[in-house]
């Protein structure tokens, strides 16, 4: 062959070598790119194949060169051959992507829950306080019923954002949000409901002072009546009792021997020529004479028999439950004991005596005529020459 037909031939086969060259060049391109979008299809066990995977996308991304490329394969066909040899158990890269988004929905959950945990547990505790409070006053009951409608509204606010609501974090922040204002609600409601209740306390407070005051005032009223009646019933110069005080307790015994048949007598008593006391030493000695006569004739009886000065110097004694001779023995020695007493007025000893007349309290009889006969006795007493005692 000539050298033309040789450098033809050169040239041909040159020229079919670059049509290779750029054919496999275009299917080379056509795998690499079909690599690559497998590459990142399959991604996503997290572990060796993902490295792996992403080194080869590397690779394929730049200039790969067989020898780059060829190990990273032939580990590839390894960590897959490892992969699918892995027993039924263990966790493939699907299943784990699924474990985490089921393990996400389950925290979702329990936040969820808490969170509608605390919002039943605080509306309880507002239930509660309000039922407790409205029991204690009725008052409370207007303040109630604002409070009522401010979380009536709060929680129809809740409902409709909670409806609105994309996610679980929008959800808990209006609901925690709409909590705030409830609780705030609630504060308010509080502080006004402890206003309330402390003004009650320092009214029932003062109240309570009033009514010790007015039951104070109203003890002090009591005994002051009682002196008074103490008073009405005793004589002033004496202290015994006075008349008044003598026909009440004539009064009861009069009803006691009426309706009981008991026995008493009455003893009228009347100091001796008490006007020539007064005349010779003065009235104030007279008095003094009539408090002296009266203490002796209390101390004397000594309880045994009810003594009261009846007016001017008379004496009136009621002798309960005594008959007419003891009665005479006590009405005698009356009169024995008050002449023995050393009297003094101007600093000259005086004499005084006293006579009495004594009678029996007799059934159906009344007080005033049982006196007047008493009376009658007395007088005859005086007749019979005084300092002595006659019984009728
Ligand atoms: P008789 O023995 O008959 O009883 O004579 P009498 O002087 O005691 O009786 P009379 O009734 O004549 O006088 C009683 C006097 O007592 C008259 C009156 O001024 C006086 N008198 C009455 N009450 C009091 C008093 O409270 N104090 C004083 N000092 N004198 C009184
Ligand atoms: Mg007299
Ligand atoms: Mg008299």
């Amino acid at each position: 062959m000539d050298e033309g037909i040789w450098e033809r031939k050169y040239h041909l086969a040159l020229e079919r070598m670059e049509r290779d060259e750029e054919a496999s060049r275009a299917v080379g391109d056509v795998l690499r790119r079909l690599s690559l979008r497998l590459a990142v299809l399959v991604r996503g066990d997290g572990g060796e194949l993902d490295e792996l995977l992403d080194r080869l996308t590397t690779e394929l991304r730049g200039s790969p060169s067989p020898a780059t490329v060829e190990p990273l394969l032939e580990r590839l066909a390894e960590a897959v051959t490892r992969l699918d040899a892995a027993p039924p158990g263990a966790a493939r890269a699907s299943d784990t992507t699924e474990d985490a988004l089921v393990d996400a929905l389950r925290a979702d959950v329990a936040r969820l829950q808490e969170l509608l945990g605390t919002v039943s547990a605080r509306l309880g505790d507002m239930t509660r306080y309000l039922a407790g409070e409205r029991d204690e006053a009725d008052a409370g009951a207007t303040e109630g019923h604002r409070l009522d409608a401010q979380v009536r509204e709060e929680m129809r606010l809740l409902g409709e954002k909670t409806q609105a609501a994309t996610d679980l974090a929008s959800l808990q922040a209006e609901v925690d949000e709409r909590l705030s204002v409830i609780d705030r609600h609630f504060r308010d409601f509080r502080e006004r409901e402890d206003a309330r209740l402390s003004a009650y306390r320092e009214r029932a407070e003062r109240m309570h002072d009033r009514l010790e005051q007015l039951e104070s005032q109203a003890s002090s009223l009591q005994d002051s009546l009682r002196r008074e009646h103490e008073l009405a019933l005793t004589d002033g110069l004496t202290g015994l009792p006075n008349r008044l005080a003598y026909d009440r307790r004539v009064a009861d015994v009069e009803r006691q021997v009426r309706e009981e048949g008991g026995v008493a007598c009455v003893g009228a008593f009347d100091i001796d020529h008490f006007k020539a006391i007064n005349d010779t030493y003065g009235h104030a000695a007279g008095d003094a004479v009539l408090r002296i006569v009266g203490q002796t004739l209390a101390r004397e009886l000594d309880g045994r028999a009810f003594v009261a000065r009846y007016g001017g110097e008379e004496f009136v004694v009621l002798f309960s439950d005594m008959g007419p001779d003891d009665a005479e023995d006590l009405a005698r020695r009356l009169c024995a004991t008050v002449e023995k007493l050393a009297f003094h007025a101007s600093s000259k000893p005086v004499t005084v005596t006293m006579s009495g007349g004594l009678t029996r309290f007799t059934a159906a009889e009344r007080a005033a005529a049982v006196f007047d006969r008493a009376d009658r006795a007395l007088y005859a007493a005086k007749r019979a020459g005084r300092n002595c005692c006659v019984v009728l």
